[in-house]
């Protein structure tokens, strides 16, 4: 691993999520001293016992790719290890009927990989990171700039095992030369950020929630779909959609608006909406765990978020989903996050490590693709439920016509 002479100066991550750990890794690299700090409990030791409860897998593409290599290809090649490529999309009608469409003419594809597996494998790459400290379960309540000390950076946390005003949790506070908020998209470091800056903000909901289900292997372990294929069942106002996994399982995700699943409220009316859009997935899900996954599993709400500035001068940034959360009908998110990582460190280079330099161009040429990104995931929703059966008419069209 090719790194550079240790910086001397420190940098607190807030979030070890998929973007607040592949910045540690990366900052690390560039020879600064990491802290990253996470409010939830290290996953690694979790009971994993529940876990189909929230198993969504991701679509890793060239974007993200791309930018694991940059920050380190033998550690990029161990964290993904486990992907599962995809070269086409399978359409299936209501007729049980599937017809592929490949993403490119030269064997193009995307990659499915676990969002669980991901995240512990770059957390036990940061463990063998000495420039990285990992503290979890520890909450960033405030945020303040020390003006006597060149606006560095303050940090407060509390613990996340009791509630924030007993007084049995005090606030521990820390200084850094500088922070980087990866914390999401309901992101705290955005929050307090806005105090110090004046950052344009906007949050939309859409009217669409979704529910995870699982198609589990078949007999011996084998696929029950095409596992080359991402599978979707579009019906114009919601849809069905299914990533491989390793296992031979599917992850399968149902899309549809917050009025249609509040209407779903019992097992007959699942059963008979499954029956009349999605015949042939029943027996794909199994009947009774897909009754359980509308009554139990939680259905989750779709943001996106725009801001700009993303800095408060060369002292404070936020990355990944704080600064840009999308809706992941372009399955570009967590891909947009990473590449953060690497443009922000070409600027880094570009300005010789002055971060006030490299932070305000970052917000400056940075925001205008974050915004496209954000569009075009939106409009691919109708792509994905809607123009794919149009999309498949227009083949069979042509090939009828030849
Ligand atoms: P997060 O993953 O949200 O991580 C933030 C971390 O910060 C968490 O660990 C959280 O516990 C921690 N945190 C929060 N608040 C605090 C605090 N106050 N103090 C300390 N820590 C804190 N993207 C893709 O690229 N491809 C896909 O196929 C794809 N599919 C998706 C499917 C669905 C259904 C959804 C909902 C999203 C999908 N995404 C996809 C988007 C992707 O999941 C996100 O873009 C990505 O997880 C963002 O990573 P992050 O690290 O920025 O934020």
């Amino acid at each position: 691993m090719n790194s550079y002479e240790p910086r001397e100066e420190s940098v607190a991550i807030i979030g070890a999520g998929l973007v607040g750990c592949l910045a540690a890794l990366n900052f690390a690299k560039l020879g600064y001293y990491v802290t990253l700090f996470e409010l939830r409990d290290d996953p690694r030791l979790r009971d994993t016992t529940d876990k189909n409860l929230r198993s969504i897998n991701l679509a890793v593409s060239e974007r993200g790719i791309k930018s694991l290599n940059y920050v380190d290809l033998e550690m990029s090649l161990r964290v993904l290890s486990k992907i599962v490529p995809m070269r086409a999309r399978m359409v299936h009608d209501l007729e049980g009927n599937q017809k592929s469409i490949p993403y490119g003419l030269h064997g193009e594809t995307i990659n499915s990989i676990d969002r669980g597996f991901l995240n512990v494998e770059l957390l036990n790459e940061i463990d063998m990171n000495n420039n990285i400290q990992i503290l979890f379960g520890l909450k960033l309540v405030k945020l303040d700039f020390n003006k006597k000390n060149n606006d560095n950076p303050i940090v407060y946390f509390q613990s996340n095992k009791k509630k924030d005003d007993d007084i049995s949790n005090p606030i521990q506070s820390y200084e850094f030369d500088f922070v980087v908020g990866a914390d999401g998209a309901y992101s705290q470091t955005r929050f307090q950020l806005q105090k110090f800056i004046r950052m344009n903000f906007e949050q939309e909901y859409i009217d669409t929630a979704y529910i995870e289900l699982v198609i589990p292997p078949g007999k011996k372990n084998s696929y029950q779909l095409d596992p080359q294929h991402l599978h979707i069942w579009p019906r114009e106002n919601f849809m069905l959609m299914a990533m491989p996994n390793h296992d031979g399982s599917f992850t399968s995700t149902f899309f549809g608006p917050w009025d249609l699943l509040k209407n779903l409220n019992n097992d007959e009316k699942v059963l008979g909406f499954f029956q009349t859009n999605f015949p042939d997935s029943i027996n794909l899900i199994g009947l009774q765990k897909l009754l359980y996954a509308f009554k139990y599993h939680p259905k989750g709400a779709l943001v996106c978020t725009f801001c700009d500035p993303y800095n408060y001068k060369g002292k404070c940034i936020i990355i990944g989903d704080a600064a840009h959360s999308m809706v992941p009908f372009y399955g570009q998110g967590m891909n947009c996050g990473f590449e953060d990582v690497r443009v922000l460190t070409d600027l880094l280079k570009k300005h010789n490590f002055t971060t006030e330099l490299a932070f305000q161009e970052y917000s400056e040429t940075r925001n205008k693709d974050l915004i496209a990104i954000i569009n075009l995931a939106k409009e691919n929703y109708k792509e994905m439920s809607q123009r794919v059966n149009t999309q498949q008419f227009q083949i069979r069209k042509t090939i009828d016509n030849l």
